[in-house]
């Protein structure tokens, strides 16, 4: 997929105000500094699109951008932040899953997984939660550049493996770098295959 436009649409804090559900939509999360917002603008080809290392504890908005005029990529508050505050993470919790859980155009949640550490219990937990509620998601390991592939490969076959656990079948991965823009069109392509279904 050749990205023409990338435009910011909203940002909300209630499910209630988002757009309505009437382009298919694509949700990226993962915990805070994972190289969310890095990724969204090496995909989108747009740097500053998304917003790069915003504090824990400010305001926790679903950020809409509508890509080509044909789909929405969703960049979702990062969960997991050690100086976020119980209260801060439930209610995060409510507000993710209340989106996740109801909005009907929810094509893929894409969870990005740091490809430098081993399997942390948060991503796995969450995994499992989005399998256990039926939620169609894909894994995409970033910060590639940060250590060797062999590494890289290490870290996600251990992952797959924990998965393993709980899921029959493991789902789609992808290993990025945003830093030097590798594997970034396998992404684009998918969601354009799952547009086209
Ligand atoms: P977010 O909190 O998940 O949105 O993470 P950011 O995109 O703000 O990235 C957190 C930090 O990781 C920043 O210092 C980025 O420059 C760095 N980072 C993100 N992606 C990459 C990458 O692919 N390679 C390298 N080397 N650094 C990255």
């Amino acid at each position: 997929m050749l990205i023409k436009s990338a435009e910011f649409v909203c940002s909300n804090t209630h499910v209630d105000k988002l757009p309505d559900p009437t382009l298919p939509e694509y949700a990226f999360i993962g915990r805070s500094n994972v190289g969310k917002s890095s990724l969204i603008n090496a995909l989108t080809n747009k740097k500053g699109l998304a917003k790069t290392s915003q504090k824990p504890g400010k305001t926790q908005l679903i950020n809409h951008f509508i890509i080509n005029d044909t789909w929405y990529l969703v960049d979702l508050p990062g969960y997991g932040y050690a100086q976020t505050s119980k209260k801060n993470r439930s209610e995060w919790e409510k507000f993710i899953r209340k989106y996740l859980l109801s909005r009907e155009n929810l094509q893929c949640i894409f969870v990005l997984i740091d490809s430098r550490l081993e399997p942390q219990k948060i991503d796995l937990d969450f995994c499992c939660w989005l399998g256990e509620k039926g939620l169609p998601f894909m894994l995409i390991f970033t910060k590639a550049d940060k250590q060797s592939i062999v590494k890289s490969d290490q870290n996600m076959a251990k992952f797959k493996r924990a998965l393993l656990k709980w899921f029959e079948e493991v789902p789609t991965r992808f290993l990025t770098s945003s830093e030097e823009k590798v594997g970034l069109d396998p992404i684009l392509e998918k969601i354009d295959a799952i547009n086209l279904d």
